[in-house]
Parts: C-alpha cells; sequence; structure tokens
C-alpha cells in the first residue's frame, strides 16, 4: 500500500521515497505526494529524481490501496531505490484553490446561505482544472442571476477566512452525519470502509472527500463566473475561475 502523504499534508511539494515496484515507465514508492486521477481532481505532474536522472511524470493513477507514477520514458530504476519527489506546485495549487472554492459553493447552495433552497437544489458534477472549474447544477428556476448570488454569497464566506481541515471519521461517526455523501459512489464507499476521509469547511459544511484542499479559504482569492450555460430550466452547467 502506498502511503498518501497528500492526504495529510496538501502542501508537502517535495519527498524522499522509497521504490517498491519498477515496471518500465510506471514507478510505485513507499509513499507519495503525488496526487492520482479521482474525485473531479487531475492527478499531479511533476519530476521525480532517481539514480542521478531526472525524470518528467506525465500521469498519475490509482491502482487499488497503490499509486503508480507514469514517466515520460523507462527508468533504470528497481525496488529499494531511493528517490527524490517533486510535483508541480502551480499546477496543484490551482487544483487545492479550484476544488475548495466547488465545496464552499456546495456548502452555500446546500444550506440556503444565499437563497431558498428547500427544494433540494444541488451541485451535480464537476471538473477541477488547474485554472477552472466547471460545475454542474440541478436547481429550481435557476438563472444566472441566481447563480451569482450563490457566488457572491461564496465569495463573502471565503473572504472571512475560515479554516479548512481535513479529518478521518470512524464508520459509526461518519453515518451520525446527514448528508456526508452527496454522491452515490459516496455512500457506496461509507458503507464499505471502516474509516473515512471528511473536508470540513468551518460553520458550513462536512463533506465525505479524498481530494487536496488550501488550509484557509482565504487562499482562493476571488471567484469569477466565466460561462453560463442553459441546459434546461433547472439544469445549468457553469464555468469558474478563482484567483
Ligand atoms: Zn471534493
Amino acid at each position: 500500500m502506498t502511503e498518501k502523504v497528500y492526504l495529510k499534508d496538501s502542501y508537502a511539494k517535495e519527498l524522499r521515497a522509497t521504490v517498491t515496484a519498477a515496471n518500465g515507465a510506471e514507478l510505485e514508492f513507499d509513499r507519495t505526494i503525488f496526487y492520482p486521477t479521482g474525485g473531479g481532481q487531475p492527478c499531479d505532474l511533476g519530476k521525480i529524481l532517481i539514480n542521478g536522472k531526472e525524470h518528467g511524470v506525465v500521469d498519475v493513477k490509482k491502482s487499488g490501496d497503490n499509486v503508480i507514477h507514469v514517466l515520460e520514458a523507462p527508468a533504470e530504476a528497481k525496488a529499494g531505490d531511493g528517490a527524490l519527489l517533486k510535483i508541480d506546485w502551480d499546477r496543484r495549487y490551482g487544483h487545492m484553490r479550484h476544488h475548495t472554492a466547488l465545496h464552499i459553493l456546495d456548502g452555500i447552495l446546500e444550506t440556503g446561505r444565499a437563497f431558498d433552497n428547500s427544494a433540494g437544489g444541488s451541485i451535480t458534477g464537476g471538473q477541477i482544472y488547474h485554472d477552472r472549474a466547471r460545475i454542474d447544477l440541478e436547481i429550481a428556476n435557476c438563472t444566472k442571476e441566481l447563480v451569482q448570488l450563490l457566488i457572491d454569497t461564496s465569495q463573502r464566506y471565503i473572504d472571512e477566512g475560515h479554516a479548512v481541515t481535513a479529518k478521518m471519521l470512524t464508520k459509526d461517526q461518519a453515518l451520525a452525519v446527514p448528508n456526508l455523501a452527496r454522491t452515490a459512489p459516496g455512500r457506496e464507499l461509507l458503507n464499505k470502509l471502516t474509516e473515512v476521509r471528511v473536508i470540513e469547511l468551518e460553520g458550513l459544511d462536512f463533506q465525505l472527500d479524498g481530494g487536496t484542499h488550501v488550509a484557509n479559504t482565504r487562499e482562493i482569492g476571488r471567484i469569477t463566473l466565466k460561462n453560463y450555460e442553459n441546459k434546461g430550466s433547472k439544469r445549468k452547467r457553469i464555468e469558474i475561475s478563482v484567483g
């Protein structure tokens, strides 16, 4: 099993690790800071230094409990070799800021802080990039003005500088939190695991999550609505960017 350091410390930019499996251009380590693609967040890219040679990382994926690092070309490496892992921090930090922003929009919407949400409007999907995020919304009688109100209310929460923390909960603790898992795969996970990771937005939201987040909402900066697409009276697709 690869120790996933990014789950506990999303700010680690460099890490020494030991090769546990080498298969041409695909390497596994005892621990890693490279986030593998999943949960709407793209993988990290970066560099890995082994036996005096630097290799570019072109893909990172999960395989069971292990993380596979795909290099641009096969490396001369074997199990037991030491390595220095370095992630592309600008890309990762962009993912962190957009990922946390997405959770804030979701929390503000779910709690009805921007407008009455007793009809149960929700975010039904999202894709994070380093420079933007795409969000699918289902809100009754949704308009661009309503979306902007959601963003403006989220912006006030961001500007207040709230703490964002990752916590591990036991299954019993997790099941006691209403609406913790908002998606079908999340609910499935909750029933399968003995321990789950949640992201807490201070005073706002608690959500099952395996992604990387900023420590304080102020790091997000300003949310801008870049695109608004009408996919029906209820369904909208928007694009935001932060900075
Ligand atoms: Zn998330």
